[in-house]
């Protein structure tokens, strides 16, 4: 399609214009909560590659904040947005309300129970519930052929990935490599909270998890290695949350020795002053194919 990029705001419009479509007109999804950049750009330009339409959605969704996190000031950057989309040729943009995603009396969410119960699961209790449940409700209204999520939220693509598998779902969930600054730090909407003396320590997060990546999957011992690379985060000025080396796909504890032949990611939170950054390396990523997962 190359005519000039359309907004749309309510379900109902949306639901139309996809059914105004060709039945055949593949459609490329990227959802978003708005303030893009590179990162997110990157997701656009695989859509409109792999798909003849592409359809960027942006919505702050309040159900995966929990109470005391950051759904208020969470950057909303809506006109520079839409710029970034016609650049990358989006078609359509979705951009409801939260009152066309949940009206008065919403009361259905989709839960998935294994992926979620780790990592950030541990820490923010509802949230990939908010995620599946708006997900699911984009995938209904968009019906996507495909749909790109970055692996910056690793745990998201899996917890997406496996929904989509478990609820039958007619979409090809699809992970996008982490987009990162020179210095490393992964591009994130909310890097726009670091001060600059945090800004200069952020990218150690990266460097640290690298350097337990190659430790580990060159088979050092495991506990030690992350024991070390949490001491050295708090010594550099983190709050770690948690730095954990799991099983992929099904986000599962290793028992003994990793295995040479199978994926796993290392995936790390911590806070840096008020600001909580997440990151992760994902060691054998090529063996996720044989899991069905597809990834560029
Ligand atoms: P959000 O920033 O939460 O709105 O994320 C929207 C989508 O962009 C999600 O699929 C994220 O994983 C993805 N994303 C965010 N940051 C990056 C990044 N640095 N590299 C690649 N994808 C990203």
């Amino acid at each position: 399609m190359s005519h000039s990029i359309k907004v749309i705001r309510s379900a109902e419009d949306v639901k139309a214009w996809r059914k105004s479509l060709p039945a055949e007109t593949t459609i490329g999804f990227v959802p978003t909560m708005g303030a893009l950049h590179s990162g997110h750009a990157e997701l656009l330009r695989q859509a409109r590659s792999l798909c003849e339409v592409s359809v960027l959605s942006i919505f702050v969704n309040p159900t995966q904040f929990g109470p005391n996190e950051d759904l208020a000031k969470y950057p909303r950057t809506f006109e520079s947005d839409l710029a970034i989309a016609e650049k990358h040729g989006v078609d359509v943009v979705f951009a409801p309300t939260p009152e066309v995603m949940y009206p008065a009396g919403y009361s259905t969410y989709v839960e998935e129970l294994e992926i979620t119960k780790t990592l950030c699961g541990k820490f923010r209790p509802g949230h990939f519930r908010g995620v599946t449940t708006v997900v699911l409700k984009l995938f209904n209204l968009v019906r996507p052929n495909i749909a790109l999520f970055g692996l910056k939220d690793a745990q998201q693509f899996f917890v997406l990935h496996k929904m989509a598998k478990d609820l039958d779902l007619d979409v090809s969930v699809q992970g996008v490599q982490t987009i990162r600054e020179i210095d490393g730090l992964a591009l994130s909407s909310r890097n726009v909270y670091l001060s600059l003396a945090e800004r200069e320590l952020a990218p150690r997060l990266y460097a640290v998890l690298r350097a337990a990546a190659v430790a580990i999957s060159q088979g050092a011992d495991r506990a030690e290695a992350l024991a070390r690379s949490i001491e050295e985060l708090q010594l550099t000025g983190f709050k770690p949350q948690y730095l954990e080396c799991l099983e992929l796909p099904g986000l599962t504890a290793p028992t003994g020795a990793l295995s040479a032949e199978k994926p796993y990611l290392l995936a790390v939170a911590a806070y840096l002053g008020a600001t909580r950054l997440i990151d992760n390396v994902i060691i054998r990523p090529e063996r996720l194919k044989e899991f069905g997962i597809q990834f560029s």
